[in-house]
């Protein structure tokens, strides 16, 4: 079977930069996009350009020009889209649903990765603030995606395993806490980690495999299925340390969390009322 040509689009992103490396590694014809915002962001460049020398096609547009766009997505069987979920939400839903209508448009597209790579939006009707609304948001871009017909796969990733593996789940740090550790409830819930070039790796492997059209297709190796108690334990068993367990109550985990969306409200009310002409919702 030929293999499809695919375009990455978010391409110089954490996870963009594997979905490239990995569609190159399994034969594809590989385009990124090279979006003109870049600018002097010559990380950025280096990175596009050593796509390029490793095989990958560079494609110009801007996501905010719709025939640039549709003209990229022609060119492709493709497209996997790994943009941002965190730094600009709300202008990245708006970003992503013009790709949506450039793939309308352009009506060849054989499969439509969009950027979900987390938990499945669809089962996360009851996830939290502030978490929530980037679950929302990937539903409103399935919501476009399948109004428009466009045949697609969702990939459902879990937890990437360098923002939770070595900090042992703790909160606001990437690195192994080194005397004592937080265990959120009774640590004893399940979840999927997953190593990040091996999302990259499966998602590709997805694009050309009739069994995952129109699916979620759900990644979780069943070694990789922990609970906090049995990572922490792993981690002590490696370093040869114990650390002290200071458990975390579930109630007193949630207070904290609706703390801290109460401080960001105030901020956000302060700074509309304190700063003249700042009007951003
Ligand atoms: P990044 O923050 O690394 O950004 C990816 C790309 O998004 C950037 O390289 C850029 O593309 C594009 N982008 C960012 N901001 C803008 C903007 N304002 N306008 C246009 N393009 C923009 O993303 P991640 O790799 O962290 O996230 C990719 C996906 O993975 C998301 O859906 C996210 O939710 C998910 N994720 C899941 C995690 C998990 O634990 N399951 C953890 C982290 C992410 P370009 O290359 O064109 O400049």
């Amino acid at each position: 079977m030929e293999k499809s040509r695919v375009l990455v689009v978010g391409g110089t992103g954490y996870l963009g930069r594997r979905i490239v490396k990995a569609s190159l590694a399994q034969g594809h014809e590989t385009c990124v996009l090279m979006r003109p915002e870049i600018g002097l962001d010559i990380d950025k460049l280096q990175m596009l350009l050593s796509f390029k020398a490793q095989g990958a096609r560079l494609l110009e547009a801007s996501l905010d020009d719709h025939r640039g766009l549709v003209a990229a997505v022609k060119q492709v069987d493709v497209v996997v889209s790994a943009m941002s979920g965190v730094h600009f939400r709300s202008h990245n839903l708006l970003l992503q649903l013009k790709l949506v209508e450039a793939i309308k448009e352009a009506g060849n597209v054989k499969r439509f990765l969009p950027s979900e790579f987390g938990m499945n939006p669809a089962r996360m009707g009851h996830a939290l603030e502030p978490g929530r609304v980037s679950f929302d948001e990937k539903m409103e871009i399935r919501k476009a995606i399948e109004e428009a017909n466009i045949p697609h796969t969702y990939i459902s990733a879990n937890c990437f395993a360098a923002y939770f593996v070595p900090n042992l789940c703790q909160m606001r740090t990437l690195l192994p806490p080194k005397e004592e550790v937080h265990v959120y409830g009774d640590g004893n819930v399940k979840a999927i980690f997953m190593d990040e070039d091996d999302v990259a790796a499966y998602t590709i492997r997805c694009i050309d495999d009739p069994r995952a059209l129109n699916k979620t297709i759900y990644l979780r190796p069943e070694e990789n299925i922990l609970s906090q108690n049995e990572l922490i334990a792993k981690w002590e068993k490696l370093s040869g340390k114990v650390l002290e367990k200071i458990p975390i109550p579930s109630e007193e985990f949630l207070a904290s969390i609706k703390e801290i969306i109460g401080k960001k409200r105030l901020l956000y009310s302060t700074q509309r009322f304190s700063t003249s002409g700042w009007t951003s919702t």
